[in-house]
């Protein structure tokens, strides 16, 4: 069977792909190995099956836990000590799961994607070398291959995984029961989203990052204030920490670990270890295929996502760049476009980031450590939730937004936000952004009020020193 376009993956990057190439009038297949325990093929990747949904199920699940259990009285709600029935709460993330990867299928055969299951090996410029679950092959050809095979959570050996006591991501979405004592080793952004679910929900959570710095990539501002508020959290992060050993102990496990130089050695029930990813590209490539992966195992890409042969691309985690589920899906969506002969392409300047604690985190743009380094002459502005109506009406009024643009042009060049609603404000940041607004044509725009997002006007406003609720 030969195809326009053939796909390897059928997560975000992937699955978008085809079913964009498919709306384009291309006849498309995508192929996935991935399966369910009855051996039925499971689309939607890392994102909607361990990842970014499961994830968010969980923080949905207990931040209502600790809102009830320690907010409401404020609001003079009187409600018996809460209790909750984790059992329930898995099994709820699962149909969720099961509801979006199950909607992935019926888009497939809404838009005519052909869906193989099986393992998929690029044999040739035009050819994929499909294995299914009981070893039997099959060939596919495609005028042109779409690489979207995604990525794994990176192992190290001093805390290897075991599947019990040690786990990655995955595993810290399925715990039967709430770990006592748990260390996450990485404070990056499963460390924060993972550590609070369980800290939420009762853990001990002690997380040990070897940066000096929580989220260098932030202003040193943001990541204070961040610092302090998980803190309060009963996140106990210890930034310059490396672990040194892991041994299973009666109750669990015994990390050593060393701590501004001095080693110390700490129990726990659980280990998550979230150090980061690595593409997934191990077999993906025959011997004969003229594509080299990078020392990192990525696939070298151009900015249209277009690898070293004309008619193989790759998009999403296998390639450079954050690993997000919406700039794999911008890319999926860009290359399909590309094969039908369309022009898009990817601002890669303007991806946004979100990690989904309470409070939220979001960027999108420039840091001022970034203009600073490239010699950008900047000036910036910033609005406290602690001064906004709707914040304070809400109990919820922890951070800032933070707003940067050019000095001389005034377009925004960056916005950071760090409280309730983050992720929402941050995307009315960047629709201005891509239009290259200024922070005058922030200033100028009308906001409902009241509403959480005035902090983001009022930042704006700040920027040339003429906010209304705040000292300039
Ligand atoms: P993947 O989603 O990894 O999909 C690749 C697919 O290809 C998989 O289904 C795999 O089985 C299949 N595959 C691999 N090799 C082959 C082969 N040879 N043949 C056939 N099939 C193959 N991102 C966000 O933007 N927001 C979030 O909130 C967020 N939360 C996350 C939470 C967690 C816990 C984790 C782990 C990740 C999270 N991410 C989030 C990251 C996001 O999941 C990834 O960036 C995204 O899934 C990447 O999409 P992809 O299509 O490149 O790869
Ligand atoms: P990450 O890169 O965000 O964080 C890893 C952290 O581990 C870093 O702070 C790093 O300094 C630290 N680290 C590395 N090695 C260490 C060691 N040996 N000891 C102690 N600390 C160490 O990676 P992650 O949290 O594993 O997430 C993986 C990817 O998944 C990220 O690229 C992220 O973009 C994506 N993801 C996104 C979201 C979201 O968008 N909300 C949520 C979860 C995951």
């Amino acid at each position: 069977m030969e195809y326009d376009v053939v796909v390897i993956g059928g997560g975000p990057g992937g699955y978008v792909a085809a079913i964009k190439a498919s709306q384009l009038g291309l006849k498309t297949a995508c192929i996935e190995f991935d399966e369910d325990k009855s051996g039925k093929v499971k689309l939607g990747g890392t994102c909607l099956n361990v990842g970014c949904i499961p994830s968010k199920s969980l923080l949905d699940s207990s931040y209502k836990f600790k809102q009830i259990s320690e907010s409401f009285d404020d609001h003079g709600i009187k409600v018996s000590k809460p209790s909750y029935d984790l059992s329930k709460m898995m099994q709820r993330k699962d149909e969720i799961v099961q509801k979006l990867t199950g909607g992935v299928g019926h888009l497939f055969k809404h838009n005519k994607v052909e869906s193989i299951h099986g393992k998929g090996k690029l044999v040739s410029a035009n050819e994929v070398e499909v294995t299914n679950s009981k070893g039997k092959k099959q060939t596919v050809k495609g005028k042109n291959i779409i690489l979207a095979a995604g990525s794994r959570p990176i192992n190290i050996p001093s805390v290897p995984w075991n599947g019990s006591t040690v786990v990655g991501s995955s595993g810290a979405l399925e715990f039967n029961e709430t770990p006592k004592k748990l260390a996450i080793i990485g404070a990056g952004v499963i460390g924060l989203e993972l550590g609070s679910v369980w800290s939420r929900l009762g853990s001990v959570v002690d997380i040990y990052e070897a940066e000096k710095t929580l989220l260098p990539m932030l202003d040193d501002d943001v990541s204070r204030l961040i610092e302090r508020e998980f803190r309060k959290q009963n996140l106990n992060i210890q930034l310059g920490t490396y672990v040194k050993g892991s041994k299973k102990s009666r109750k669990g496990i015994s990390l050593d670990l060393e701590i501004d130089g001095k080693t110390t050695s700490a129990q726990y029930d659980k280990v998550i270890v979230a150090v980061g990813r690595r593409p997934f590209t191990e077999n993906l490539l025959g011997k004969e295929v003229q594509i080299s992966l990078d020392e990192k195992g990525f696939v070298p890409v151009d900015e249209y996502c277009r690898t070293s042969l004309d008619n193989v691309y790759a998009v999403g985690d296998i390639v450079r760049g954050p690993m997000l589920a919406h700039k794999a899906m911008e890319e999926g969506i860009m290359v399909a476009e590309r094969i039908a002969g369309k022009k898009m392409e990817v601002n890669y300047d303007l991806v946004p980031s979100v990690i989904y604690t309470h409070p939220e985190i979001a960027w999108v743009g420039k840091t001022e450590k970034d203009l600073k380094q490239s010699n950008i002459d900047y000036k910036k502005g910033s609005f406290p939730f602690s001064a906004s109506g709707r914040a304070l009406a809400a109990g919820d009024s922890v951070g800032f937004v933070k707003m940067l643009a050019d000095k001389e042009t005034d377009e925004v060049l960056g916005v950071q936000i760090f409280g309730n609603s983050a992720s929402e404000i941050l995307q009315q940041g960047l629709i201005g952004m891509e239009f290259s607004a200024s922070s005058e044509d922030f200033g100028l725009t009308m906001f409902s009020h009241p509403t959480v997002s005035e902090a983001l006007h009022e930042a704006a406003l700040a920027v040339n020193k003429q906010a209304i609720h705040i000292g300039n």
